[in-house]
């Protein structure tokens, strides 16, 4: 009697046990259980990751990422997707004392694409929940990391970002050969410029003149497009004229100062929010011989080759001298004053072709294959050959693919018909939740970390 009393109550206790194992177990997986997404880190130890079942969005805990320092983390899925097809991602983030490392850099809680430097926006500060959404092309990818990220390609942040609801969905993507450029005209630039012996204070304005000849230019930008590339590429053009200063400046041994897109990034954002424009150009001032102030660069006139949020972004700088005739058409100097417009444009298009996996040349090479700049025309007869194709080589002709000319960035339009596929979807109940885990499992002992 006495024996079998006690076996029951050993059973009991034994019993008991492994249910507190078990509930013990299962609080420490679904507080670290990061499902089938990788965590990164830059700096190790700085920052953890955790699952949160305080604040979150919806029934299903947040994903946190706390950088205690600063650091760029990150928990990221590897997704398959259809080559040259827009997908926009989508989730819940909301933040606490979220600070980047460094000023004016394109940093803070966001999603993005690992391994680029396509990204959505950031969010920073302490802020409520908000929906964030991601947008781009595949391009010629079949395969992408998608990455819920705190810091980011180019800076650190610190802070406490929560993650929650993830969505993503494909979209139809606009394949028309007409492309929409928003050309910003910034009437003020008003940085301090480091100096070897302090900060030197620059304030620069375009002259009512600048701004005729940037009209002018753009709008025969607008015309030759059509006609270098025998109707291959159509353009609508967009002039608005920018009171916000240009309050700095970005830096790099090959160029000097630059304008990068975060340097006005504000002004840019309200102009693209709404998924309009396909490239951006802006022009301003480095120099004014009359009031001797001057931003040192490397003798650039125009820069391109550089994106923001998959759109691709141009400098345009009028010269310090007012006699210059870069920008004037006059039948004696230049007759393709729009050369500028042309050349930064093509760097997008070099990017792009690349991008997307088509052969082209670079755009720097036209010496290699014979040709110069000429009197009053300058390199227009390389621009021409180089949209159509045209360009002659060993190998046949060469310049760029005519299918680059529909390839524009991903636009939020491009989602009013969409698709919502379910390869961020999250598991939902205890059978998903154990097949999820032997996924990864299986994912980490076949060495696919
Ligand atoms: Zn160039």
């Amino acid at each position: 009697m006495y024996s079998k009393k006690r076996k029951i109550f050993g059973n009991l206790l034994t019993l008991l046990i492994i249910i507190a194992i078990l509930v013990v177990g299962y609080t420490i997986y679904s507080k670290y259980n990061y499902n089938n997404y990788m965590k990164a880190e830059y700096i190790r130890g700085n920052s953890t990751f955790e699952r949160d079942s305080n604040i979150k969005y919806s029934d299903m805990n947040s994903y946190k990422i706390e950088n205690k320092d600063f650091n760029d983390s990150m928990f990221y899925k590897e997704i398959e997707v259809y080559p040259n097809t827009v997908y926009k991602v989508s989730c819940m983030i909301k933040t606490k004392d979220v600070e980047n490392e460094k000023q004016n850099a394109d940093t803070g809680a966001h999603i993005c694409i690992n391994k680029t430097l396509e990204k959505s926006v950031n969010v920073t500060g302490t802020t409520d929940w908000k929906k964030v959404d991601f947008i781009f092309n595949s391009k010629n990818n079949t395969k992408l990391e998608i990455g819920f990220r705190l810091g980011g390609y180019s800076g650190n942040s610190k802070g406490t970002a929560w993650f929650s609801d993830f969505e993503i969905e494909s979209g139809v993507a606009d394949t028309s050969n007409t492309w929409n450029y928003l050309c910003l005209l910034f009437n003020n630039v008003n940085v301090n410029i480091p100096t070897v012996d302090g900060n030197q204070h620059v304030q620069l304005h375009l002259t009512k003149q600048d701004k005729e000849d940037m009209r002018l230019c753009i709008q025969r930008f607008k015309d030759a497009l059509p006609e270098l590339s025998n109707g291959k590429i159509k353009a609508n053009c967009e002039v608005f004229e920018v009171d916000d200063e240009i309050r700095t400046m970005s830096f790099d041994d090959e160029n000097g100062f630059y304008v990068s897109p975060i340097d006005v990034q504000k002004t840019i954002d309200k102009y693209i929010d709404e998924g309009k424009y396909d490239h951006i150009f802006i022009a301003f001032r480095t120099g004014d011989i009359n009031s001797q102030s001057e931003i040192p660069v490397n003798d650039w006139i125009g820069l391109g080759g550089m994106a923001y949020r998959g759109i691709g972004f141009s400098n345009i700088r009028l010269p310090n001298e007012s006699n210059n005739y870069v920008y004037k058409y006059d039948t004696r100097v230049n007759t393709f004053p729009e050369e500028v417009y042309i050349h930064e444009f093509l760097h997008t298009l070099e990017r792009n072709a690349e991008e997307y996996g088509y052969e082209r040349p670079e755009l720097h090479s036209y010496g290699k294959y014979g040709y110069k700049e000429e009197r009053l025309l300058g390199l227009k007869k390389w621009y021409a050959d180089y949209m159509n194709c045209t360009i002659k080589s060993p190998e046949g002709n060469i310049g760029l693919n005519a299918e680059i000319f529909t390839k524009k960035p991903a636009k939020i339009t491009d989602f009013e018909i969409s698709n919502k596929l379910n390869v961020l979807k999250e598991p939902e109940n205890i059978i998903e939740e154990i097949k999820c885990f032997i996924d990864r499992a299986v994912q980490l002992f076949s060495g696919n970390e």
